[in-house]
């Protein structure tokens, strides 16, 4: 990327999609910070040896709390400068059909993958207005755009997202700050580990690709919209799921 080296943001940024972002984002010239709750010393020291030889550096943040966040970005703000780059992809999933779906499920998954993207943005969108420049990118989920069972919560919010995106991508696009969504099938992460072996084949089948996706799939979606360059692409939804999903 040319020019100034940008400063992103990543949150759930030691996860699976989010790591391999960071990595990607760093490779590509950004001074990248991943957000993400702080896990235990063993998780610490293994990200740290994933990032090593990249200019990724770790905030502890927890999403659901909009005071720890602010503190957190006035703590990257003071030692890397203002974010240039903002990746929302902190997610979790609490699955239960409907008729036994606690609120508190509900709550949590809404709270996470939905009211973070309000935070985050709030925090983070205005400057980039004011400055001139900005990238926002919200990892939703195919589930977001078809539904899926015992999803209601993942579902709403990832849908949510969407019409997130679409709407604050009209309000700044003349500030050159575009808002885009990222839309995974499904990929090999923790995440998806805990799928049973056998819905997983069932998965795999459906999909055209024939393979489950890699996180360096949806990583590099993310930095193609992360580009300098990428300044007239505003609003969209980029599917990554092997064609799990086909539609315009
Ligand atoms: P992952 O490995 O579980 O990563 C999610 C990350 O978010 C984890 O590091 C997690 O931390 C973090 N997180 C959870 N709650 C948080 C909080 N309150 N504050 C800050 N960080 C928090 O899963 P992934 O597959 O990479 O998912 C990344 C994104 O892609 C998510 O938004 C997910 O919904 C989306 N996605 C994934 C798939 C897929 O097939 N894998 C498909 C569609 C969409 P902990 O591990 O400590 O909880």
């Amino acid at each position: 990327m040319a020019g100034k080296r940008r400063v992103a943001l990543v949150t759930g940024g030691t996860g699976g999609i989010g790591r391999e972002t960071c990595r990607q984002l760093a490779a590509a010239g950004l001074r990248v910070v991943a957000a993400d709750l702080p896990g235990d010393d063993a998780r610490q020291q293994d990200f740290a040896l994933a990032m090593q030889g990249h200019d990724v550096s770790f905030v502890a943040m927890d999403v659901t709390d909009p005071a720890g966040c602010e503190r957190a970005i006035a703590a990257i703000s003071a030692s890397h400068g203002p974010v240039d780059v903002l990746v929302n992809g902190a997610g979790i999933t609490r699955d239960a059909v409907l008729r036994k779906m606690s609120r508190d499920q509900w709550d949590q998954v809404l709270s996470v993958n939905l009211d973070s993207v309000f935070t985050l943005c709030k925090l983070l969108a205005e400057g980039m207005c004011e400055r001139g420049y900005g990238r926002i990118v919200n990892i939703s989920s195919v589930n977001g755009q078809t539904g899926q069972f015992g999803q209601t919560n993942y579902a709403a919010a990832k849908a949510g997202m969407h019409g997130f995106t679409m709407a604050l991508a009209r309000e700044v696009a003349r500030k050159g700050v575009t808002v885009n969504s990222v839309s995974p099938g499904y990929i090999r992460t923790a995440m998806t580990a805990a799928i049973p072996e056998d819905v997983k084949q069932q998965v795999l089948a459906m999909v055209p690709t024939g393979r489950i996706g890699e996180a360096a799939d949806v990583a590099r979606a993310v930095v193609f919209l992360c580009h300098e360059d990428a300044g007239y692409l505003t609003g969209v939804n980029l599917p990554v799921n092997g064609g799990l999903f086909i539609s315009f």
